[in-house]
């Protein structure tokens, strides 16, 4: 049992928060009980999770995506009164950590996709430090790349690029990151890794010959929140478990 307060603490210390500029609020987004004992990690704050995290009897929601997003209706109806009802509901704190959680160095999403692909990071640049460099141990073909990717996420990616490309060189960032991929291609890159794809990229993936791989949002960005909850595990000794859907973007 820990106090709430405590894990945010240390959570905001940890991630840097006050160093972001960011879309949501980082940290308690909806507040429950005041002491915490079991948390469950999900990459979104959705209904099933929240579900999930009350069928568990968990104090603690801990999310990449929280709610109260900038450009999001504030009014209190509908789906969000429905998510917003069942936390209260149970008490559960729901714990949203964004543009932190994607740029930690150890416990980011950026960084623990790295580090389950064996991508070498070499720097992390680009706004707020997002946008990673780096490489393969050896050099790929872009079908083997792709393959790695599909594989390790459980998700087929979308490839644009020449799939016998020699890959070596990367830069990724988790998410609908997609807009990097100029600056990503500036680096001097072989393959550019994200979440998303918009129209744009396919033609500047043609026209530069740098390969755009767009690996799933969701499926990109699990693993930052599940290294976060298993550091508050290991740090306060409360029990966790992670929520996962099959999200196919
Ligand atoms: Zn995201």
């Amino acid at each position: 049992m820990a106090a709430r307060q405590d894990i945010l603490d240390w959570c905001d210390d940890t991630l840097q928060v006050t160093n972001f500029s960011d879309y949501a609020p980082n940290g308690l987004q909806v507040e429950g009980c005041s002491k915490v004992e079991r948390i469950v990690t999900s990459v979104t704050a959705s209904f099933a999770a929240i579900e999930y995290a009350a069928t568990q009897q968990a104090d603690m929601l801990l999310v990449h995506h929280g709610m109260f997003w900038r450009s999001e209706p504030v009014t209190i109806t509908g789906w969000k009164k429905q998510r917003i009802a069942t936390l209260l509901q149970h008490q559960i704190n729901m714990v949203g950590y964004h543009l932190p959680l994607d740029a930690h160095p150890k416990l980011g999403n950026n960084a623990q996709l790295a580090k389950r692909m064996g991508w070498i990071v070499e720097k992390q640049t680009g706004e707020q430090n997002l946008l990673n460099i780096g490489c393969l141990s050896e050099t790929q073909s872009l079908t083997v790349v792709a393959a790695m990717l599909a594989h390790e996420l459980e998700r087929e990616p979308i490839v644009v690029g020449n799939n016998s490309k020699e890959i070596r060189k990367l830069a990724w960032c988790t998410g609908g990151a997609q807009n990097f991929f100029q600056q990503a291609i500036d680096e001097g890159v072989d393959a550019y890794i994200t979440g998303e794809i918009s129209e744009a990229q396919y033609h500047l993936a043609n026209e530069t010959g740098v390969a755009f791989i767009s690996a799933g949002h969701h499926a990109t960005e699990r693993y930052g929140v599940q290294a976060l909850g298993e550091a508050i595990k290991s740090r306060f000794g409360v029990e966790l478990y992670c929520f996962d859907e099959q999200n196919p973007a």
